[in-house]
């Protein structure tokens, strides 16, 4: 199964992303966390997307197509994937499906996750992510037994540099621009489906899984 989550910062695609590999025993790339491994890895590439990152404008193609490559030349993808984050904009639409026609692979399904603003401004502004297992939760919505601490691995939780009110705003804005093509893209391919993501993650998961099982 080859999938594609879509949706604005905040809407949820992480959450919905460990669910659905969990649940679907799927990979799951999010270009997001693989450019924040980079950039706490002190990389080439990291040092260049961190300042695109933290203005929470897109890391240009360039950078960012490199990385997704080399992450299907992995073996673990052969099986299927759900991609968070990539695409963002037609062009990376186009990218990806080259990558996959290279690998004579194609889309199965594109869920995109439909958020209100208020909705997406509070779950970021109080997200909270662990340092070494990735794991997420929320100040109010989901928070940690103890303070500032993952209840998965006693690692250490913070706060994304871009999860600040001002970027928040700036990444939705940049979110919003880019969508709408991306949207008709995959609605003339017939393999867009859209789910409310300003409902409970339980619930908006049983959706995305009741109709990824149609492609099992
Ligand atoms: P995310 O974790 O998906 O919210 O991504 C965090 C930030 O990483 C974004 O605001 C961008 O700066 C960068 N980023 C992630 N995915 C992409 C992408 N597909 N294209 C360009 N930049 C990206």
């Amino acid at each position: 199964m080859k999938l594609v989550l879509l949706g604005p910062p905040g809407a949820g695609k992480g959450t919905q992303a460990k669910g659905m590999a969990k649940e679907l025993k799927l990979a799951h790339i999010s270009t997001g966390d693989l450019l924040r491994a980079n950039v706490a890895g002190g990389t080439a590439l990291g040092l260049e997307a961190k300042e695109y990152m933290n203005k929470g404008l897109l890391v240009p193609d360039s950078l960012v197509t490199k990385m997704l490559e080399e992450r299907f030349g992995m073996p673990d993808i052969k099986t299927g994937f759900i991609l968070d984050g990539y695409p963002r904009t037609i062009n990376q639409a186009k990218t990806l499906d080259k990558i996959l026609s290279a690998k004579k692979m194609a889309l199965d399904v594109v869920f995109d996750l439909d958020s209100s603003e208020p909705v997406i401004v509070q779950r970021l502004s109080g997200r909270l992510v662990c340092r070494k297992c990735g794991a997420l939760f929320h100040k109010t919505n989901m928070p940690p037994k103890k303070n500032m601490v993952c209840d998965n691995c006693s690692g250490e939780l913070y706060q994304r540099d871009d999860d600040k009110e001002e970027t928040i705003r700036k990444r939705l804005a940049v979110y919003r621009q880019e969508v709408a093509a991306l949207l008709d893209y995959y609605k003339k391919g017939n393999i867009l489906f859209t789910v409310s993501a300003d409902q409970e993650a339980g619930v908006v998961l049983k959706k995305i899984i009741e109709k990824a099982g149609q492609y099992r």
